[in-house]
């Protein structure tokens, strides 16, 4: 076992062990392309090294070995006086983090071989610009000083030259930088810059380890739901040069648009520039195709490249690549991130291109992209003030209060109000602000820069390098062209999509794709893209797929939106509005006549409902879940109503209907009423109240089958924990059902479940099942009664705790908790299934939309999952996902 591997020894599947960037080095350099040779120290030396807080056993000498062979191999000993080798030390994990980690270039220049790097490329400015980038780099990320001292300095030594581009800086402007620079170090750390090199490459290596555990790559790492144990790999390669002159510079590139998807030329280039340059925004950045007037042989080879890389990932992919002197060099290369609808569209392109096929396409897509695809868009007929063009780094339409710095957005955002991110470019400290902001607007840099790949990685709106804004962050505002300013807390509207930026708030209307999924013909690229994978998945997958809806509107959506069925329709908010009342009247009712009377009222009400989904879906079935409400929400408020009848009382004009009212609030006043009165227990303590609802439920279902539709009810028992809780209720049920056939002469297709919602019903499933016809799991009570504790208020009182300590890497009202809550679902599924093989099973509730938590759905082989109306088309995708 080892710790260190060449690149010729790695390839790109080898990410656990090597990271994303040592492998896909290792991957190019087998392909025979020109990459820098190096090598890589595994991210199990990362681990080690953390674990025990310092280098594992072995590791330097490996190291040594590697760097004897590279220095063989180039001919020069690192940092040597009079030829020095020199080289980066990158980090690179399993999953790309841009900007979160750090990197260090030029390792092994010092005061003496700066002079040998002079000497021998014969560019005294060239030597002194990559030593001044030494010291930057390794005091900023190694030594851990604040980087404004150095960006100061440098603006300091640009003033004096009365310039602000760093290319007029000349060989002695830099050698004065150096010895500042020099100095700021000594001050900050109390030691000169290590001059020995291989010090200097130990330290590197460490602080690339070190760097794994800062704040913002763990923010990082949660908002992407990277697990925290994998570590970094550090990949140690020579150096070869863009800062040469005009004949050298540094890009990046897209083998497709990673905003739109479609083919041409993406990326940016810049002359005379190192690593980072290009998307710092130091300058501006000329396209590929303008890179190809600068230095025709390097883009065409570059161009080859490409089209080799991309045919060999079968995907598409970015590039970081280096020309020296007219040689073009490559860096880096890796599977691209792109926008939901360049997911969408580069997938059957690829398809067409012979590339993949359909299953792969579909697996190259997710539910999260599809649900992005259907946020809303700004209203093209609305009217609008444009303040500026931007470049389109990454769709969609933000609305909010433009804010200067992260803090602020942190703030606002807290508070709950929208803001927009604006800066001149963004940095990794920006992180929390662009977490917090509907969206990002900076005034430079590119579709490659820190704040365009970021907020593409989030699904944040995004628009990059809006040139005509003059941002002064300290001031908190914008100048428009036009003279125009925007201040903190004015409202702006960005546009990801086309790049535009619009003073106020400009209404949003429906997206392409739902309008799309709503039956609408739409001749668009991007919609027969989703609709051939939708219609891909939905061929593959097992998993039906069912809406929650109690509306007749939202019934028909879903529907629309290729639901086959109604999984959850509640029908508390039945009873609220002008309902309440009755419902007041019916828990107090102090004698059986008054409650009769209550129950007849609501009765033709409740059967209207019904008719109108069951007419929605015809022929579908339609699971009804009887009242499960905690009774305090029909009821006023009890400290409410006391000081209201003292209050009566104290005037001596006390009601005799609120004072009444008021015993029976305090009768039935409950400490934690989500453990009370509910469900199954309501309909025992108040019996005409199921057996109302299952009147009208089948009343309704009657009424629409002599209209010649196909209702086909499915009568839902909430909160059951014990056999006989349901055969009670199922007996009372079924006796209707016998009066209502009588009656009405028809046979109904109807059936009785129950949800299992009880830690207490999944274990004693196979007796449940005895008496039920389906089973449908409440996962959002099973979670709340699993863990126990109460989903309304854990939330905001500790979970944050939860994530930093791991216990958690989502919340379990989010993403089902698979080992807890699943292994009840797989329980109770199963032992039901011992009772009754072909027992029906679903899922109702907010995990059913999720997309982790279909796959375990599907796994565990559920018949369906019921989600919102809106996330009915992404839960089609994801189970199609699952199998494939
Ligand atoms: P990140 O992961 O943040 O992209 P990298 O390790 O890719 O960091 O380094 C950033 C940039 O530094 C690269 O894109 C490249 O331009 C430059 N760089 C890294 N290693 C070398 C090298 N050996 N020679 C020249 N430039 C390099
Ligand atoms: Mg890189
Ligand atoms: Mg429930």
């Amino acid at each position: 076992m080892g710790f260190v591997f060449d690149f010729s020894a790695g390839n790109k599947d080898q990410r656990d062990l090597l990271g994303g960037k040592g492998a896909n080095l290792a991957e190019m350099t087998n392909l025979g392309l020109p990459v820098p040779p190096g090598f890589t120290i595994t991210t199990e030396a990362c681990r080690a090294y953390l674990q025990d807080g310092g280098d594992p056993d072995g590791l330097a000498e490996e190291v040594s070995a590697h760097l004897g062979a590279l220095e063989e191999k180039m001919g020069r000993r690192l940092g040597e006086a009079a030829d020095p080798l020199l080289v980066s030390v990158r980090s690179g994990a399993k999953f790309s983090m841009p900007g979160m980690m750090e990197t260090v270039l030029n390792i092994g220049l010092n005061d003496e071989s700066v002079a040998g790097l002079a000497a021998q490329s014969d560019d005294e400015r060239f030597a002194q610009d990559s030593y001044r980038r030494l010291l930057q780099m390794f005091g900023a990320t190694v030594l851990g000083i604040d980087g404004e001292h150095f960006a100061e300095a440098l603006d300091d030594a640009k003033r004096s030259r009365g310039t602000d581009n760093d290319l007029d800086l000349d060989a002695e402007d830099l050698r004065g930088l150096v010895a500042t620079f020099k100095k700021i170090v000594e001050e900050h750390t109390g030691r000169p810059f290590p001059q020995d090199p291989r010090e200097q490459l130990d330290l590197a290596v460490r602080a690339v380890f070190d760097s794994w555990n800062t704040d913002r790559a763990r923010l990082y790492r949660r908002q992407e739901r990277i697990p925290e144990d994998l570590g970094t790999a550090v990949n140690i390669q020579a150096m070869v040069f863009g800062n040469f002159g005009m004949d050298s510079g540094s890009g990046v590139a897209f083998t497709r648009d990673p905003a739109s998807g479609n083919q041409g030329e993406y990326g940016d280039y810049l002359q005379n520039a190192q690593g980072e340059d290009v998307v710092a925004g130091i300058r501006n950045t000329v396209s590929l195709a303008d890179f190809g007037d600068v230095d025709r042989k390097s883009h065409d080879d570059l161009m080859a490249i490409m089209t080799r890389l991309e045919r060999h990932y079968r995907d598409m992919c970015d590039i970081e690549f280096t020309v020296e002197r007219g040689k073009l060099w490559m860096l880096q290369t890796r599977v691209g991130k792109r926008t939901p609808e360049a997911a969408f569209r580069i997938a059957v392109h690829m398809v067409d291109e012979g590339l993949i096929g359909l299953d792969e396409a579909v697996l190259r897509v997710s539910g999260a992209q599809l649900a992005q695809l259907m946020f809303p868009r700004f209203d093209e007929s609305a009217e609008r003030t444009l303040l500026a063009k931007g470049m389109n780094a990454s769709p969609g339409a933000a609305v909010g209060k433009a804010v200067f710095d992260s803090d602020t957005a942190v703030a606002w955002a807290e508070r709950g109000e929208d803001v927009v991110l604006v800066r001149k470019e963004t940095n990794p400290d920006d992180l929390r602000g662009m977490v917090a902001a509907q969206g990002i607007l900076t005034s430079r840099g590119g579709k490659t820069s820190h704040a365009a790949v970021v907020a593409r990685g989030m699904g944040r709106t995004c628009v990059c390098g809006a040139e005509s804004l003059d941002v002064d962050a300290r001031a908190k505002e914008f100048r428009v062209r036009d003279g125009e300013t925007v201040r903190e807390g004015d409202v702006i509207s960005i546009d990801g999509t086309t790049g535009e930026v619009f003073a106020g708030a400009v209404p949003v209307s429906a997206s392409l794709i739902v309008r799309h999924f709503e039956g609408e013909k739409i001749d668009d690229d991007l919609v027969s893209a989703v609709s051939r994978i939708m219609a891909h998945a939905d061929g593959a997958r097992r998993l039906r797929v069912r809406a929650n809806s109690d509306t007749p509107e939202d019934s028909a959506r879903a529907r629309r939106f290729g639901a086959q069925g109604i999984g959850l329709c509640r029908t508390e908010h039945m009873f609220l509005g002008d309902r309440r009342e009755l419902v007041e009247r019916l828990i107090v009712a102090e004698d059986e006549a008054t409650q009769e009377q209550a129950l007849a009222a609501l009765l033709p009400l409740q059967r209207q409902d019904f008719a109108e989904i069951f007419e929605a879906m015809d022929g579908l079935p339609v699971t009804i879940r009887l009242i499960d409400p905690p009774l305090h929400e029909f009821l006023p408020d009890l400290t409410e109503l006391s000081v209201k009848v003292a209050l009566e009382e104290e005037r001596g004009e006390g009601s005799e209907r609120d004072r009444v009212l008021l015993q029976h609030v305090r009768r039935l006043h409950e400490q934690n009423p989500m453990l009370g009165l509910r469900g199954v227990r309501l309909g025992i303590q108040i019996p005409g109240l199921f057996e109302m609802q299952a009147r009208a439920i089948l009343e309704a279902a009657a009424d629409y089958t002599a209209a010649g539709g196909r209702p086909l009810p499915e009568i839902m028992i909430p909160l059951v924990a014990s056999v006989r809780e349901l055969d009670v209720v199922k007996g009372t049920i079924l006796g209707v059902a016998e009066e209502v056939q009588a009656d009405r002469g028809v046979r109904l297709d109807f059936s009785v479940g129950t949800m299992i919602e009880l830690p207490r019903a999944a274990f004693l499933a196979d007796r449940i099942a005895g008496s039920a016809d389906f089973f449908s799991f409440g996962t959002n009570d099973l979670t709340q009664m699993a863990w126990g504790f109460s989903r309304d208020d854990v939330e905001a009182a500790f979970f944050s705790r939860y994530f930093d300590h791991g216990i958690f890497d989502v919340s379990p009202f989010e993403s089902l908790d698979q080992l807890g809550v699943g292994g009840m679902v797989e329980m109770g599924t199963t032992k039901g299934r011992a009772t009754k093989p072909n027992l029906k099973v679903g899922v109702c509730g907010e995990h059913g939309g999720d997309p982790r938590s279909i796959h375990f759905f599907d796994d565990v082989g559920l018949d369906y999952v019921s989600c919102s109306p809106f996330r009915v088309p992404v839960a089609r995708l994801e189970a199609g996902r699952s199998v494939l």
